[in-house]
């Protein structure tokens, strides 16, 4: 079977960059979330064969009222420039870059080390296993993608969507073991 990656359309990329044109896009970290959000849905057609909308596709429903991050790595007064300002080639880096951002802003940060890439921060996620529909609050690096339980031990449970975890799941799930 011949692979093609699908080539991003002028007219996708020329929408998504009137948003620059919304005063409020880069009010606060909540209201790009938002506004990003909202684009996306409406693109969902478009989007959502990529190999990366998993990614997306999880983060999208969110209320990002509970769920904003406390520490985005992105800086708002740059993300014209980082977002905006190079057309990606492919649907599928579009899909990644969308979705790297839209994490970035939701992003429950754990406080530990990433075992294998030591300097990189781990963070809390809910990975719902698709075979057994079951949902297990994990730590996720992601540079390297390794997930680990809560008790440091490597999680292995197959092919599974990750959602993002905010400060009441986590509290809940600690709790609740
Ligand atoms: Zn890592």
């Amino acid at each position: 079977m011949q692979y093609f990656e699908t080539t991003l359309d002028d007219y996708i990329w020329e929408d998504f960059k009137s948003l620059m044109s919304n005063p409020l896009l880069f009010n606060s970290y909540s209201d790009y979330f938002s506004i990003l959000v909202e684009w996306i849905k409406k693109y969902k057609d478009d989007l959502e064969n990529s190999a990366y909308w998993n990614r997306v596709g999880t983060v999208i429903d969110v209320d990002i009222k509970e769920y904003i991050s406390t520490r985005p790595e992105i800086l708002l007064n740059q993300e014209s420039k980082r977002m905006f300002s190079l057309k990606p080639d492919t649907v599928d880096s579009f899909v990644m870059r969308l979705g790297n951002t839209l994490w970035d802003l939701v992003k429950f940060r754990s406080g530990k080390d990433c075992p294998r890439c030591k300097d990189d921060e781990l963070n809390y996620v809910v990975a719902e296993v698709l075979k057994t529909a079951e949902k297990k609050l994990i730590l996720e690096c992601d540079t390297c993608g390794r997930a680990l339980n809560i008790d440091g031990t490597e999680w292995s449970n197959g092919v599974a969507l990750i959602h993002p975890a905010n400060e009441t799941v986590v509290n809940r799930c600690i709790d609740a073991n």
